[in-house]
Parts: structure tokens; sequence; C-alpha cells
């Protein structure tokens, strides 16, 4: 089995404030390790396009990749959330906004199953073994969750 890149160690997998808030212990059990360590070589690829694209400064901030189960209802994650079999991610970059970090993924073609501009504030990334290749836009209407087809700013 291959080793987590140098720029997407396993801390910054695991990494979540809720879980580090609320002191969940927030480990990727061993099974579901390569699917982690594949979505994190897969955001350094991204990250290494958005340099030639933006410039070296350019970086990905993770807000959270793995999830075990308790941190995953602490975020109120769907229960059948990519995220709890450590294949996706949630992602900013400093360089772009989630909008333009979206589509610039998806012309990528990385063989995604979900992107989602979610509410004009990070990008979920998901990956799968049967990839869907769905591109979602999340907005909040009346208070619930609603995903549209397609990428949409904000
Ligand atoms: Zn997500």
């Amino acid at each position: 089995m291959r080793d987590f890149p140098s720029t997407f160690p396993r801390s910054r997998m695991e990494f979540s404030n809720t879980a580090k808030a609320r002191g969940i212990k927030n480990t990727c059990p061993d099974d579901l390790l390569p699917g982690l360590i594949d979505l994190a070589w897969t955001l350094d690829s991204i990250e290494k396009a958005l340099k030639v694209r933006y410039g070296e400064k350019a970086k990905l901030d993770i807000n959270c990749a793995y999830r075990c189960e308790q941190l995953n209802a602490a975020v109120g994650g769907s229960p059948t959330s990519a995220h709890k079999k450590g294949r996706a991610a949630d992602i900013t970059c400093n360089a772009c906004s989630p909008y333009d970090l979206a589509v610039f993924i998806f012309k990528m073609g990385i063989n995604h199953d979900q992107i989602i501009q979610e509410f004009g504030r990070w990008v979920h990334v998901g990956m799968a073994e049967h990839p869907r290749k769905q591109a979602l836009t999340a907005r909040k209407i009346n208070g619930k969750t609603v995903y549209l087809q397609g990428l949409m700013p904000v």
C-alpha cells in the first residue's frame, strides 16, 4: 500500500475542528485507509494543478475529509456520507472562490463521484468505485438543503 503524500498526510485527512473541539477521536480504520490515501493523492494533484494556474502560493485547505460515525453525526452529515468511507473531502482554495474551485476540479477530469459547490462556502469532492460523475450545487432554501444539478455560483 502506498503512503500518504507529504502534502496531505494522514493527520490532515483525519483533522476536524469539530472533532478537536468535542474531543472526538477521528481515526480512520485500517480497511478504509487505501481509499483515504487515494483521496489524499487526488487532493495533491488538484493542488499541483492550482499552483500551475494561480501560482505557487495557491493551496488547498481541508475542512474535513474522513469522518467517524460520531463526527459525521456531530456535523449533521448524511448517514451514507462518503466522508464516513474516507472517500470525500470538503475543501477551499486561498486563490479562488469555491465556485471557481469546483469548476476547476470538474474540468481537470478526476473521475469524481460528486463535486458539490456547497453554499458558496466550500467544495465537496467525493470519489467512489463506480463514480456517478455528478456536479451539484447545494443551497439552503427555506432552511432546507437542496441539491441542484450543475455547478452554479453561490
Ligand atoms: Zn462533504
